[in-house]
Formats: C-alpha cells, structure tokens, sequence
C-alpha cells in the first residue's frame, strides 16, 4: 500500500500523533497553516469523500466529532474553528485518502482562496 496517510497508520512514517483508537487517528499536520493543523483521519482507507458509502456514515461522523473534540482540549472551540475535506484537483487535495484538517488558534479568513 503506497498510501501516505496508511504508511502513518501502520507506523511505517512518523507522525506526532494527538489522538487514535480503533477507527480513527489525528496527527499534526506536517506544514502547519495555523497554530492548531491536525488532520483526524479514518484508519480505513477511502480516497476521496466521493467514495464514501452509507455504511461509512458513522465513520464520517466520528471525524467530525473527534475534530470538535481536539478543538476543545486544545481550548480553541470558543473562538472558532475551522473544520475542511479537500475533495480533488480543484479543492488542492494532494493526499488520497480522507482527512479532515482542523484549522484553528488565529482568526481565519473566508472565503478561502
Ligand atoms: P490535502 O492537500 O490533501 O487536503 O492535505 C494534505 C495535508 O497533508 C497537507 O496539509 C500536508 O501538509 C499534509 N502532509 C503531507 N505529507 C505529510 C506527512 O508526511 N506527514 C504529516 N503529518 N502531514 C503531511
Ligand atoms: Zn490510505
């Protein structure tokens, strides 16, 4: 499997990892864009968020959860976060596998670039 973010679940690539359980992991992003970049990621392998299935639903909601869930340990959910899939060419999405990047610990603008 030639997936980065599986090499990263299978401990083949360092991460600092934040969080992980039986479904799910979050590491720091390697080129943070704010003082929080986490990406909280299924252990599963699914490409693009055009892959998703219903049986993934459960998956997908856990992801957003464990995101809202980091925002509030780290104490930056009462100033806002900002919570993004990147899904193809034209999103900037350069890792084939699902992440939801956590973005948050400065103002954000919008809309994005
Ligand atoms: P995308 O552009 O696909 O939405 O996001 C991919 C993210 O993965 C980028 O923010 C990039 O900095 C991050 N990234 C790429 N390679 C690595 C890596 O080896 N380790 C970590 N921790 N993050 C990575
Ligand atoms: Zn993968």
């Amino acid at each position: 499997m030639s997936c980065l973010f599986c090499r990263i679940i299978n401990r083949e690539i360092p991460a600092s990892i934040v969080y992980e359980d039986d479904r799910v992991i979050a590491f720091n992003d390697i080129n943070p864009q704010a003082p929080t970049h986490v990406l909280v990621i299924p252990r599963q392998h699914i490409a693009t968020l055009s892959d998703l299935q219903p049986e993934h639903d459960a998956l997908v909601g856990e992801l957003t959860r464990r995101a809202a869930a980091i925002a509030r340990d780290r104490g930056i959910d009462a100033n806002g976060f900002r919570t993004v899939f990147n899904t193809n060419r034209d999103a900037g999405q350069t890792v084939f596998h699902i992440h939801l990047h956590l973005i948050g610990g400065r103002s954000l603008a919008w809309p994005p670039g």
